[in-house]
Parts: C-alpha cells; sequence; structure tokens
C-alpha cells in the first residue's frame, strides 16, 4: 500500500527550497555518514521486546535503559508476568529510568491491551502487515506516538519508517533538511519523504544523524571541525563561517 506523504516545500520551512535538492542532500548525508561511522548491525528484538526497550528509554540514557530491561526480565521472567505483577514492584524494578512511576502503568496497560486485542502479548503480527496498517495498528495504543511506532516497524519489522530522535530532529535542522520551527513529530513525514521507501536506507539515515548528534553535532557548540557535512550544512554556512565563531 502506498503511504501518504506531503511534499509541499512550505511544510519544510523553507518555502523556496526544491524538494528534489533537499533528497539528494538527505543521501548525501547518509553516504557520508555511513562512510564515516560505518553501517550499524541491526537490531534483533522482537517487536514486542523493542516496544518495552523503547517505552522505558524515554529521556533515559542507554546503560539505565539496559539496566532496566535486563532488570524487568531478570526479576519477572517474562513480558506477560511483568503485564500481572503489581505495578509497584515493576515501578521499583525500572527505577533507575526517568519517571518509573508513569512508564510503569503505561508499560502494562499496553500490555493489557495487546493481549485483549490479540488474545497474546506477541506483536510479531505487525512484520506482516502493511507498513501503513502496522503503523495505525500500533498508533492507537496509549502512549506510542510517532517515535516509538516508527522504532518498532524500523528496528524490528524492518519496515522503511523514520523515528526522529532528539539528535536526528537537531541535526537535520541544522543541515536544513528541515525548518527550524518544524516539531519532532511533524519531521517524521518530511524527512522521510526525503528519503527513499528502502528500510536499509532509512536504517542508515537514522543511525547516521543520531551518532552524529552523540558524538559531533552536540547541542552545545557541535565540533564542527571535526564534521564531515561541513559543505553540506546551513548552519556552518550560514553561523559558523560569516561570524568567525571558533568551533570546537
Ligand atoms: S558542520 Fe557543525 S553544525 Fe553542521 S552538521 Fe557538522 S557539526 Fe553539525
Amino acid at each position: 500500500m502506498k503511504r501518504k506523504i506531503q511534499r509541499n516545500p512550505a511544510d519544510y520551512g523553507y518555502p523556496t527550497d526544491d524538494i528534489a535538492a533537499l533528497s539528494q542532500k538527505a543521501l548525501e548525508v547518509t553516504h557520508r555518514l555511513t562512510e564515516f561511522y560505518g553501517v550499524a548491525p541491526w537490531p534483533t528484538k522482537d517487536p514486542m521486546s523493542m516496544l518495552v526497550d523503547i517505552i522505558l528509554s524515554h529521556r533515559t540514557r542507554d546503560e539505565q535503559t539496559a539496566a532496566a530491561y535486563d532488570n524487568l526480565l531478570k526479576q519477572f521472567g517474562s513480558w506477560e508476568a511483568v503485564r500481572d505483577a503489581p505495578t509497584e514492584q515493576v515501578e521499583a524494578v525500572i527505577s533507575n529510568v526517568n519517571w518509573p512511576e508513569q512508564k510503569a502503568p503505561r508499560l502494562q496497560a499496553i500490555m493489557r491491551r495487546i493481549t485483549e486485542e490479540k488474545g497474546s502479548l506477541n506483536l510479531d503480527f505487525l512484520r506482516d502487515m502493511p507498513l501503513e496498517a502496522a503503523s495505525n495498528w500500533l498508533g492507537q495504543l496509549e502512549g506510542v506516538g510517532p517515535k516509538t511506532n516508527a522504532c518498532v516497524l524500523l528496528f524490528s519489522c524492518r519496515k522503511p519508517t523514520l523515528p526522529v530522535d532528539v539528535h536526528v530532529h537537531r541535526v537535520s535542522i541544522r543541515l536544513g533538511l528541515i525548518g527550524k520551527k518544524v516539531s519532532a513529530e511533524a519531521a517524521h513525514t518530511l524527512l522521510q519523504a526525503l528519503l527513499p521507501q528502502d528500510a536499509q536506507v532509512i536504517y542508515n539515515f537514522h543511525k547516521g544523524l543520531l551518532r552524529h548528534g552523540q558524538r559531533i553535532c552536540v547541542y552545545e557548540r557541535p565540533r564542527c571541525k571535526k564534521c564531515v557535512l561541513t559543505d553540506l550544512c546551513n548552519y556552518y554556512q550560514q553561523v559558523v563561517l560569516p561570524t568567525n565563531v571558533s568551533p570546537s
């Protein structure tokens, strides 16, 4: 099934920009960052496990998320046991992540809803659904926003849909792939429309911008001297060069 995608230049925050040129830039960025950082391995978690992982990871460091995920399985042994446990116990086991008091009941509510709808706590059926149908199914679950939705479908089902986290969002704005006022939520559709409907390319774009945002194009004082994208970057061309700011 074909996805409906917006390709109106005004949506990007650049009324006169050429969408084809932005697509070309997105592909060149993907190519250079994949060369620079290498191809990231695909995650191996099944869709249900990925959903748990992504919910735990919200505003939480990777190491803390991994520890909470491992603790849940060590303590309860299965997602069914997590679903049926007293909420205070789940909250205590994931207390190292941010907002465990919100994440524990949300996780359990989502798990109960999946079980009610599908008869078991398993999301493997998403792998066999067309992208739009799978995205709509996941999106109807309370607490599953666009990023979580895309993470599950790209990482575990290898469907061509782009997750936009804070790093992908910030680096995309600096590069000029989207305008400064485009929200992370709106960026999902706009950035995806610049990329081919190919899960590997979308994964490379996501991982490339994520790694770049964590290591070089950081929130404060991006390390532009170490960047392989200066000739493609609006921020570098329009802010760093003219003001002669010395990037680190
Ligand atoms: S040139 Fe600087 S601002 Fe632009 S992507 Fe690279 S590190 Fe980020």
